[in-house]
């Protein structure tokens, strides 16, 4: 027997590779996971500067609370005791700036609407009719409420047909209220007449039922799955990227590393964006139809993120997150040319310890299209020239006059920045042009634009983002149904409800 053979080779070890590696493993499956990167987590990761530790793509998270959604994947997978966390702000755990007037999201679905409700006293209804709609389309779906299937329906097809402006603009004609109830868009990057309502709705009933930092960095959660895995007889490379995926004329028998290593298992997962996952594999098992119809996928907006360190003391930690829009329309974000002014962003303090008085660290995040960096496509990290990191640093100055202008004095608070682009993204995580989501979900074309788990080689699965959804619990609730391929997913389901 080959000893290097494995049940499952699991490929990059983002959130997805993450959780299926530990469901597997844990149902007694010999995995591998195999990582290019030399830390782990994909979106997970984490970096120092001036002794701070910064998140890269997980800030915050939801529904944490005993008995809601995420506490109890989260006891599944043995994190709850593990990764600590800080409740942002029960009367205001998002705070929206949109053309100069400022709401809360409360948290609770009654706090919600009551604190919507001060700054849109006659919209009191539709406040409660918009919060109705997201419990009932979070609702409608087995998988997000643990029930039992018997096949993998994720949502009612209403709810992918439908676009988030419209679902919106169906339960209130006030424009004002219409603009705040999408303010969180940057969480999926949404676009106007495409981004489907589900994608909304599971987004904020998630983050409504109760909101939190993770304190001391996301890398925790994927540190915390990588012990698990290795607990439970897993293995976990790192610096070991994935060149090839060889098949025979039936199915995948192995991958080909970049040190010329070559790996057997008998079934593979990919939390390789789809799109470049494609471009490791060479066989005929890949129809012409199959490639084209998802290389012609779009991706969402990638972003430019200001990492910021406060001098000390200098700056009260501020227990919610800021949503920037400088004009009355919060789907136009996404519209910025390359030189146009930043006109919104996202701006968090991050949380070192429980009821932090003093903020150490910020990040400020703002859309960026991957045209901006294009010129320098061709370099590599560390290595992209002179004019790039002018353009870093014209781009950081440009973010902190917009952010002065919400705090002012902020900037005599900074005690050093550095800053990360859409290159950053794409070569930390190898996702298609530094896109934040990955493949962006559209109602126009709901059934094009939603990735199945399987592939056309019977033994090369999908995992990760462009499956099911992104995010903690998306991606999670993708990595099950990847899993349910070995498991069935009424057997993931009752394990989840046993804990
Ligand atoms: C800026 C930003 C902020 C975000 N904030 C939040 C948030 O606050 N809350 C939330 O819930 N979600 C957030 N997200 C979304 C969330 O981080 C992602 O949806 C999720 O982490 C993606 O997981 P994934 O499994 O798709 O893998 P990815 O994170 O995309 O990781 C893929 C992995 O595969 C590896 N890989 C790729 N190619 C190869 C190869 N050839 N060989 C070996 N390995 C390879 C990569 O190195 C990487 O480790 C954010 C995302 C971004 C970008």
């Amino acid at each position: 027997m080959n000893q290097n053979k494995y049940d499952i080779a699991i490929l990059g070890t983002g959130l997805g590779g993450l959780v299926c590696g530990y469901i597997l493993s844990k149902n007694g499956f010999k995995v591998l996971l195999l990582e290019k990167e030399s830390q782990i987590g994909g979106c997970l990761q984490t970096f120092r500067r001036f002794g701070i530790k910064f998140d890269t793509g997980m800030h915050y998270i939801g529904s944490m609370l005993e008995g809601q959604i995420l506490h109890r994947l989260f006891d599944y997978l043995r994190l709850t005791d593990r990764v600590p966390l800080q409740r942002l702000d029960e009367q205001g755990y998002d705070l929206f700036s949109i053309a100069g007037r400022q709401y809360r999201y409360a948290s609770g679905y009654d706090a919600f609407v009551e604190t919507l409700a001060e700054s849109f006293p006659h919209n009191h209804h539709d406040i409660e009719k918009y919060v109705a709609g997201l419990r009932a389309i979070a609702n409608a779906s087995p998988l997000y409420n643990l029930r039992k299937v018997e096949d993998n329906v994720f949502i009612e097809a209403d709810y992918i047909k439908t676009s988030v402006n419209d679902f919106i603009a169906g339960i209130t004609d006030n424009r004002e209220l219409q603009n705040v109830l999408a303010g969180n868009l940057p969480l999926y990057a949404g676009v106007k007449d495409k981004t489907p309502t589900y994608i909304h709705a599971l987004i904020n009933n998630f983050y409504i039922q109760s909101a939190w930092r993770i304190i001391g960095g996301s890398d925790i959660i994927a540190n915390s799955l990588a012990d698990s895995i290795r607990a439970f007889g897993g293995e976990i490379r790192t610096k070991n990227e994935i060149v090839e995926i060889v098949c025979d004329d039936k199915h995948a028998v192995g991958v080909r590393l970049a040190t010329g290593e070559y790996v057997e298992a008998d079934s593979f997962i990919s939390n390789i964006h789809p799109q470049a996952m494609l471009n490791l594999l060479d066989t005929h098992l890949i129809r012409k139809a199959y490639r084209a119809r998802i290389n012609d996928l779009d991706n969402t907006i990638a972003n430019f993120t200001l990492y910021i360190k406060f001098k000390e003391k200098a700056t009260p930690y501020l227990n919610y997150n800021y949503y920037y829009y400088e004009n009355d329309d919060v789907w136009q974000s996404t519209d910025r040319q390359a030189g146009d002014k930043l006109r919104s962003y996202l701006f968090m303090h991050q949380c070192a310890e429980q009821n932090q008085k003093w903020a150490q660290s910020a990040e400020m995040i703002g859309y960026m299209k991957f045209d901006e960096v294009a010129q320098w496509a061709d370099t590599t990290r560390g290595h992209r020239g002179e004019a790039y990191k002018e353009f870093k640093e014209r781009t950081a100055e440009h973010y902190l006059s917009i952010l002065e202008q919400s705090f002012p004095g902020i900037r005599s608070t900074i005690e050093g920045y550095e800053t990360s682009s859409p290159l950053t993204y794409r070569d930390y995580t190898a996702t298609q042009n530094g896109s934040m989501y990955g493949i962006i979900r559209d109602k126009n074309f709901p059934t094009q634009t939603l990735v199945s788990q399987r592939t056309k080689i019977p033994n090369l699965f999908l995992t990760g983002q462009n499956i099911n959804s992104h995010g903690i619990l998306g991606v999670t609730i993708g990595a099950a149904l990847t899993c349910a391929e070995f498991l069935g997913l009424n057997k993931i389901i009752d394990e989840i409800e046993s804990y």
